[in-house]
């Protein structure tokens, strides 16, 4: 039972704040103080999203020293790192920083521990991503490879359970016509652009979910409260950075401007072709063969040349692991590039086999194709990594309207020489 000392308006709560029964301090505005006491066997949760050193680590901060995106109030890697390895899971989850990094690697080649700084901030990633999940299936799904694969297997079945369900007792074929008849992409028109219109829908309303959590948990305890002005006025940095993932250029090392590139064009691929058959299906996926000058065509070659080949290039380096940042790599970063490369491959084998006159190839390749670009859009989008491209721009916003609300606040923004006084001997989290 609570104890009544400590809950409501008890005669010990002061005026303006009262104690819940967790022990948090709850003010009488609403905003909650965080609770600073360690998880036990928090470590070992993280654990299960990749991989995290929790011994190596001397606290020396030269990780952050190196770090090019490391600066003001967004302190990383060293910071998050230690409050994971203390187990101080609140102040974790109202931090931002694993998702302002980006990946170079720079601090995992300094550090003098081998802690692999990197690789840690990679799996910090996945636990936020999951735990900003109401859904709890990030969870699930980050965590155990037998969910990952179930879940897109799952997905690419379903698919063709409804197309067999729609065609057996919609349109009243036989099984035997169903499995012997070519048919045209048009002939599903009607429905499959509402098809297209839900699975495109469900994915974003997750998304949109994660980013509602990652705001409540992350700026309730920012330190001065933003208005809903300043979260107009740096709406442009959320789409500055979402079209442009021009932080990953920031990075010092020269490769991280090739990589930033082949990111870029990836991204840009795939919203490409998403924006292309939510809007535009009847013209992108037709049985008509337009001319080669026509944009269908090029647009479509475009599209599915960048989604070849870096997704192949992505698989080819980390089995091969032809950079450091290769040297660790989680079930999830093998099934985005996969996933991305079936589908432009089975979309391919559609179009060429249409192009032939192969109808009973093409009707299977649509068949391949919808399910597994259905898969990946409604496994990898919400769950898996593919989350990422939209909830770094989102933290990235956060973060500049958490330093606009301080700055306009005056409070100091801590500064990266910080982290100086840190190797010098004072190491405050
Ligand atoms: S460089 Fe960073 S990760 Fe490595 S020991 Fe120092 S603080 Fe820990
Ligand atoms: S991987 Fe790069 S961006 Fe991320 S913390 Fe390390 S040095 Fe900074």
């Amino acid at each position: 039972m609570a104890d009544s000392s400590t809950v409501g308006n008890s005669p010990c709560t002061s005026k303006d704040t009262r104690k819940a029964w967790s022990g948090r301090v709850i003010h009488n505005d609403g905003a909650r103080e965080m609770n600073t006491l360690a998880v036990p066997g928090f470590v070992v949760e993280l654990r299960k999203y990749g991989t995290f050193d929790a011994n190596a680590c001397l606290n020396c901060g030269s990780c952050t020293v190196v770090c090019n995106l490391s600066d003001g109030q967004a302190s990383f890697p060293r910071r998050p790192l230690q409050l994971a390895l203390l187990g101080l899971k609140e102040p974790l989850l109202a931090g931002l920083e694993p998702w302002l990094c980006y990946d170079c690697g720079e601090c995992s080649l300094t550090c003098p521990r081998q802690a692999e700084p990197r690789e840690s901030m990679m799996t910090l990633r996945r636990y936020l991503s999951a735990a900003y999940d109401v859904t709890r299936i990030s969870s699930k799904i980050l965590t155990s490879k037998i969910w990952e694969i179930a879940s897109l297997v799952f997905v690419g079945l379903l698919v063709f359970g409804l197309a067999f369900f729609y065609h057996l007792y919609f349109v009243e074929l036989s099984v035997s016509d169903l499995i012997s008849t070519p048919m045209g992409l048009e002939h599903m028109f009607n429905i499959i652009i509402y098809f297209t219109y839900a699975v495109f829908a469900i994915p974003v309303l997750i998304l949109i979910l994660k980013a509602v959590r990652m705001q409540r948990l992350t700026m309730r305890n920012a330190g001065a409260r933003a208005p809903i002005r300043l979260y107009l006025i740096e709406a442009k940095t959320f789409l500055l950075h979402l079209m442009s993932q021009k932080r990953m250029r920031e990075c010092v090392e020269p490769i991280q401007k090739k990589r930033w590139a082949k990111h870029w064009l990836m991204v840009l691929a795939f919203a490409a072709k998403s924006f292309i058959v939510i809007f535009f299906l009847k013209w992108f996926q037709t049985d008509s063969i337009y001319p080669l000058w026509n944009p269908q065509r090029w647009v479509g070659y475009l599209i599915a040349a960048i989604l070849i080949f870096f997704p192949s290039e992505i698989i080819v380096s980390r089995a091969r692991i032809r950079q450091a940042m290769h040297k660790f790599s989680e079930l999830s970063d093998l099934t985005l590039p996969v996933m991305l490369l079936l589908t432009a491959v089975s979309g391919i084998v559609v179009h060429v086999s249409r192009y032939l006159e192969f109808s009973m190839a093409c009707h299977y390749a649509y068949a391949v194709h919808v399910g597994v670009a259905t898969s990946l859009v409604l496994v990898e989008l919400p769950f898996g990594k593919l989350s990422h491209v939209m909830l770094r721009p989102f933290a990235l916003y956060l973060q500049a309207v958490k330093e606009r609300a301080l700055g306009e606040a005056k409070i100091p923004v801590e500064r990266k020489s910080s982290e100086q006084l840190i190797l010098k001997g004072t190491q405050p989290v």
